[in-house]
């Protein structure tokens, strides 16, 4: 997967080689482990039961939110708030794929096949960029590219995002992060390559590390942010005994990261680290043509996620319920790929399928609500942080960059970890005690606007 089918995925624009990747990566995953995956769900109910939970989706929903009904409830509501921007941004990218693709009758009421959308799992689709940007003549805020001429080392990802973290106050890495981290993949031996965080809990706050095999590519640079989240996340809360030494809930713990990386990859702070020229001001028309590719490349990281960040628990809920049976693994899976992401399979798929496999969290059994509660939840913080920083203007154009304040509250939330009930420590961050879809509303408001213009005479939805 790591670098090889990611980059096929993210670069290809051969139909057929785009598909070839996508059966090859389910055949050599799914089909294997779909029998374990039915043994593991019945052995881990049992235990769900044995110790008082109706099944293992309530054990995780209380384990990490203390609630059950109630997260369900929260969720749903929050998607529906969602949806419309969602649509919207579906439907724009599904004409320019029909434009991009013109020998393959994509449906334009229809929902997208899901293997041109740049990932394996269509869960973000930036790095289809090039195909749907608005502007194509103005900047584009896709940095990779620089960062390649630049010469970036997989070090210097690491100390750009150390150096951010630091600018608000916050902790250096520790001697033993650099020494024990594992930044790319090791020569002559498999490994694990997603991208993960790990507090080794050593007694005097010293042992943290990365692995990921890191390349050097503008996700990439996003994710060592996001990393870095998690162990500035760490740091902040060694000091408080063990059993609150976690984030205020799941979704807290990855959301840190992502909302540093907001202002990182902000036109603003690209600038500052030059990673984007220093243009003049230019014309209102083209400051505006600017900011529209800069928010639709953001569009196609954090709204495509939404309803794929909403979907995988609501299968697995059903799943451990016993609501959807093991004959109905792949069917239902692709009613919910279909019914809430409007992405559908380009190939014929069956029940002796397992594609839920094919995604990480699913075999590694990580619950996955908290990437859809991060995902709203990280343009709150982003929102609470600038007006802490004293920002003035959109949301979209804030860097909290060197902000002490902003670092402040940053390190008042992370350093209580779990120590107090997370709508507490929501109200500490943000004002509020829930996650509301407000903040990312607002932050795309003015792409909205513009894509509804553009949709006039598509349809929404599929
Ligand atoms: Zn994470």
């Amino acid at each position: 997967m790591e670098p090889e089918f990611t980059e096929i995925m993210a670069t290809s624009r051969d139909w057929d080689e785009l598909l070839w990747a996508w059966v090859a990566w389910r055949n050599a995953t799914g089909p294997f482990m779909k029998d374990k995956y039915t043994e593991a769900t019945s052995l881990m109910n049992q235990a769900a039961l044995d110790n008082n939970y109706d099944n293992l989706g309530s054990a995780w929903r209380y384990a990490n939110y203390e609630m059950d009904q109630d997260l369900i409830d929260m969720v749903d509501d929050l998607y529906d708030d969602v949806k419309p921007l969602y649509e919207q941004i579906h439907a724009y990218v599904r004409g320019k794929l029909i434009e991009a693709y013109p020998d393959h009758d994509i449906d334009p009421e229809g929902p997208i096949p899901a293997h041109i959308l740049g990932n394996m799992w269509a869960q973000e689709w930036n790095n289809i960029l090039d195909i749907v940007l608005p502007y194509p003549d103005s900047a584009s805020y896709d940095v990779t590219e620089a960062m390649q001429n630049q010469g970036y080392t997989v070090e210097k990802l690491f100390r750009l995002s150390e150096s951010f973290f630091a600018s608000l106050g916050m902790d250096n890495m520790t001697d033993t992060f650099w020494e024990k981290s594992m930044m790319t993949k090791p020569d002559g031996r498999n490994v694990e390559c997603h991208g993960s965080a790990s507090d080794m809990a050593s007694a005097d706050c010293s042992d943290f590390r990365i692995k990921m095999c890191t390349q050097i590519t503008q996700d990439y640079l996003q994710t060592v942010h996001h990393e870095m989240g998690h162990i500035q996340y760490f740091m902040q809360y060694c000091h408080q005994p063990f059993v609150f030494q976690s984030g205020a809930n799941a979704a807290f713990h990855e959301a840190i990261g992502d909302t540093i990386a907001l202002s990182v990859m902000s036109p603003e702070h690209l600038k500052t680290i030059g990673l984007i020229e220093e243009q003049g001001a230019g014309s209102d028309d083209e400051q505006q043509k600017k900011t529209l590719n800069f928010l639709m490349k953001a569009a196609l990281e954090k709204v495509a996620f939404l309803p794929f960040g909403y979907l995988i628990d609501k299968w697995r809920w059903d799943v451990f319920s016993g609501e959807i049976t093991p004959e109905e693994y792949n069917t239902k899976w692709w009613q919910y790929r279909i019914k809430y992401q409007g992405v559908a399979p380009p190939v014929r798929r069956s029940d002796d399928d397992f594609d839920p496999g094919s995604k990480y969290h699913v075999p590694a059994n990580v619950p996955y609500i908290r990437y859809f509660l991060s995902f709203i939840g990280q343009f709150q913080f982003h929102e609470s942080l600038c007006s802490a920083a004293g920002h003035k203007g959109p949301l979209h154009a804030c860097d909290i960059y060197r902000s002490k304040d902003a670092g402040r509250l940053l390190m008042s939330v992370l350093s209580r970890g779990s120590s107090r009930p997370w709508k507490e420590t929501m109200q500490v961050m943000t004002g509020g005690k829930q996650f509301s879809a407000d903040a990312i509303k607002e932050y795309f408001a003015p792409l909205t606007k513009w894509i509804q213009k553009q949709n006039k005479h598509s349809k929404i939805g599929w």
